[in-house]
């Protein structure tokens, strides 16, 4: 392999990609980062829209990126939420767990101060990541730039690359629950990705699907508008109470099954007569633009194969996920995870290594199965990135 400067594109202007095109750039590399939207910043750049379709199930729908709600403070300390090599420092927010802004304001600051915001192609929304040929190690990328609200006068560029960084986010295409009677229900069903402020939930009785950050979150703010929030957990320890710290607020097992009378029926027999139900419950990955010819493939919510969650084997180096793992202190892992790409291109290339991917993704696709999340397997992989990354 060349030890010399590559062409890279990097999709997406989020943590991921920023700090990815900062290592690529310290390696001395040709980086270009495609961004759909007008702004860098990813999740962190809150939008007000919300999109036409609540739950999010329309393909074709106009996608809004970030799922943040106004009033979303950061779930770590803020010396946690940045770089090792450049600290979390304050702005304008003093507290220990700082709004979104605060965040938007960090990563502005981090691409002004690397020189990265000169690298980001606004409002290239990449449509098509596909290999040149079979053999051949360069990828055509595609981009549509936006150069109206109109899809007929958007403009496709295609340009080829030497290898690909997907930092894509995966925090945009809502998982939603299934239960029965869900579509004849009469209700408002929405998905948190599609939740701004809790005004419009005045007065109205609320089921929230989940028990995630965003859950809580959630429903604690809608409970100080809303005339009843009913909480539906997957926990089968769960059974009907009321909240002692609110007044509105009950939680329930899950919901069993929805009515056309509006009923909403949960697991352990309790039921309520609903006007909304707010799925919190997370997202998919998703790669529209991506055609590896099944070589990478999404089954279950799972990428794969992956090793490290970085790198297809039969792909690798030339393409690269960024940002995946998402458990546990996010931006130390896309740090390491960002640094370990840039520094594999440096390193030399060996079948060998290839190989002993393969062999070990054979052997701990069934083991991630089983615990995917646990705290000691996200320990072990941290440190082998770490050691990965010097
Ligand atoms: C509600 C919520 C709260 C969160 N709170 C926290 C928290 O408190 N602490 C924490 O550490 N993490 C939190 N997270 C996780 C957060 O998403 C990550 O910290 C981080 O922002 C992920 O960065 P990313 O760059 O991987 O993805 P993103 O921030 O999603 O960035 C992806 C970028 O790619 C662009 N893009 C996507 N597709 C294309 C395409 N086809 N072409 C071009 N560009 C494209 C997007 O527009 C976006 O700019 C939260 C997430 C959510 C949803």
């Amino acid at each position: 392999m060349k030890e010399q400067s590559l062409k890279v594109a990097v999709i997406g202007a989020g943590v991921s990609g920023l700090h990815t095109a900062r290592e690529l750039k310290t390696q001395g590399h040709d980086v270009t980062i495609f961004e759909k939207t007008n702004r860098l910043g990813g999740t962190w750049a809150y939008d007000p829209r919300v999109e036409p379709d609540p739950l999010g199930l329309d393909p074709g729908r106009e996608i809004v990126h970030s799922s943040l709600y106004q009033s979303l403070r950061v779930n770590l300390p803020k010396r946690l939420m940045g770089f090792l090599e450049y600290p979390f420092t304050e702005r304008k927010d003093p507290r220990e767990f700082p709004g979104h802004e605060e965040v938007l304001l960090y990563l502005e600051d981090f691409a002004k101060d690397f020189g990265l915001v000169e690298l980001v192609r606004l409002e290239h929304e990449v449509v098509r990541v596909e290999r040149v040929d079979e053999v051949s190690h360069e990828w055509v990328v595609e981009s549509r730039t936006r150069m109206s609200e109109s899809e007929e006068e958007a403009e496709a560029e295609e340009e080829v690359f030497e290898t690909v960084v997907v930092c894509n986010g995966h925090h945009t295409e809502p998982r939603i629950a299934e239960f029965p009677g869900m579509d004849a229900w009469p209700g408002v069903q929405i998905h948190s990705h599609n939740y701004r402020t809790p005004e419009p939930f005045q007065n109205l009785i609320v089921v929230v699907i989940g028990n995630g950050p965003s859950a809580i979150d959630i429903l604690t703010e809608i409970s100080s508008v809303a005339k009843e929030v009913h909480q539906a957990l997957r926990d089968s320890d769960i059974h009907f109470k009321k909240l002692e710290s609110h007044d509105n607020i009950w939680q329930h097992s899950m919901i069993k099954c929805t009515k056309e009378d509006g009923k909403v029926v949960f697991q352990d027999g309790s039921f309520v007569y609903a006007d909304v139900i707010k799925h919190c419950t997370g997202y998919k990955n998703h790669f529209p633009f991506l055609r590896t010819n099944g070589i990478v493939s999404v089954d279950d919510n799972r990428v794969g194969p992956l090793y490290k969650h970085v790198f297809p084997p039969q792909l690798a180096p030339w393409l690269s996920f960024v940002g995946l793992s998402y458990k546990g202190v996010t931006t130390l892992i896309i740090e390491l995870q960002s640094r370990w790409v840039a520094r594999f291109y440096l390193a030399r290339w060996h079948c060998q290594v290839k190989k002993r991917w393969h062999h070990l993704l054979k052997n701990s696709t069934s083991i991630w199965r089983r615990v995917d999340g646990l705290s000691a397997t996200l320990i072990s992989f941290k440190t082998s990135l770490i050691m990965k990354t010097g």
